[in-house]
């Protein structure tokens, strides 16, 4: 358990003002935006956070005094948690000139967090693969435009709750075998909010919101693959009472497509070749995902042998340039034949060496690599 004063770097005798000036100080140096989220700030910025806001109050100041940390785990958790943010809201717009979204009047409550919310959508195999913009509709609770979220009906205004007389929190000394504890819980009647309304708002039912369709378009990026989330910052429910919105989980799904599929950011297409042109080689017309390409198959080409384009993949998502196209071939064998074919393959089958066992080395190898493979 770490220590409250050697967190904000005070002596046990500090004053309020010097308290005050260390955690400025601080919080400034560590807060969370100038460090691009980085865990090890964050939690460092949320000690200070408990740190001074259980020793600016001389109240909780004193029981920690007396006995140390454990005075404000378990119960007394939402003291040192969801209070701390709340007074700090109103020191970080001084101290950094928040707009909005923090709170809205006095009181001790932030007020809740909008809830988060999934979207599932779904693509075409190429606007996965190029990127899309698509317009959702999602769902969720807004801010109440009747009443502007207080949640009071049009000529009323919300009241101090008569619980909690408006701290949003209430506490209890408690005895139990390890002495003395405060037990400080969100306030049930107004839960958390230091307010209650009397004549509650008729479009809302006193909710502070309502539920809305909510377009927006979503910009998917090239290369993106089934069960990717894009995350919307901001654009789940808003938050009641002047609490912060929740984000948005746009969850993707892709549809196959008839002819490729999808290897990371390799494309497989599979050819079939008849004898002839297995045999003699030739130019094949073979579609791309942007529009057919000539591919030369050489004389004697033989079923699982791989032709490569480069390019002409699937973008990296992250990193710039493409996956390729990878066509495999397989040899059709007729399985009917005209009487003319018939009597051209005698012909040919008398000119052909004798079929036979295949050796699994030397020239053999590469078709039992093949066998192989396709037993893996
Ligand atoms: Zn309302
Ligand atoms: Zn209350």
């Amino acid at each position: 358990m770490t220590d409250f004063y050697e967190t904000l770097g005070v002596g046990r005798q500090a004053d309020e003002a010097e308290l005050r000036r260390a955690y400025r100080q601080l919080a400034k140096q560590h807060h969370p935006d100038l460090h691009g989220g980085d865990a090890a700030a964050a939690t460092r910025f949320k000690e200070i956070n408990e740190a001074y806001e259980v020793l600016r109050d001389p109240q909780k100041r004193a029981l920690y005094d007396r006995y140390g940390a454990a005075a404000f785990q378990g119960g007394g958790r939402a003291a040192a948690g969801e209070g701390a943010a709340s007074d700090l809201g109103d020191l970080f717009d001084q101290l950094f000139n928040f707009s909005g979204g923090r709170r809205r009047g006095r009181g001790p409550s932030t007020g809740e967090r909008g809830e988060d919310l999934q979207l599932k959508l779904r693509l075409e195999f190429r606007e996965a693969v190029f990127g899309a913009t698509r317009k959702v509709q999602v769902g969720r609770q807004e801010t109440c435009a009747a009443c502007q979220g207080s949640g009071a009906a049009e000529g009323s205004k919300p009241v101090t709750c008569r619980t909690c007389q408006g701290q949003g929190e209430v506490r209890q000394v408690q005895q139990s075998v390890f002495g003395q504890y405060v037990n400080v819980q969100a306030c049930p009647t107004c839960r958390g909010r230091g307010q209650t309304v009397d004549k509650p708002c008729e479009t809302c039912r006193g909710q502070g919101r309502q539920t809305r369709q909510h377009s927006l378009d979503v910009d998917v990026p090239a290369g993106v693959e089934e069960g990717i989330q894009i995350r919307l910052t901001g654009e789940g429910s808003h938050g009641r009472f002047g609490g912060p919105p929740g984000d948005l989980f746009v969850v993707l799904q892709v549809r196959e497509d008839p002819v490729f599929l999808r290897q990371g950011t390799d494309l497989l297409l599979a050819l079939r070749l008849n004898a002839a042109d297995a045999a003699l080689g030739a130019e094949l017309d073979i579609p791309t995902l942007e529009g057919d390409t000539r591919l030369a198959i050489p004389a004697g080409t033989q079923t699982g042998d791989q032709f490569t384009i480069d390019g002409q993949g699937v973008p990296h998502l992250r990193r710039g340039g493409r996956g390729k196209l990878v066509v495999t071939t397989f040899v059709a064998t007729p399985e009917k034949l005209g009487s003319r074919e018939r009597g051209l393959y005698e012909q040919l089958r008398a000119g052909l060496p004798p079929s036979a066992v295949v050796e699994r080395t030397g020239t053999g190898g590469r078709i039992w690599q093949k066998i192989k493979d396709l037993f893996a």
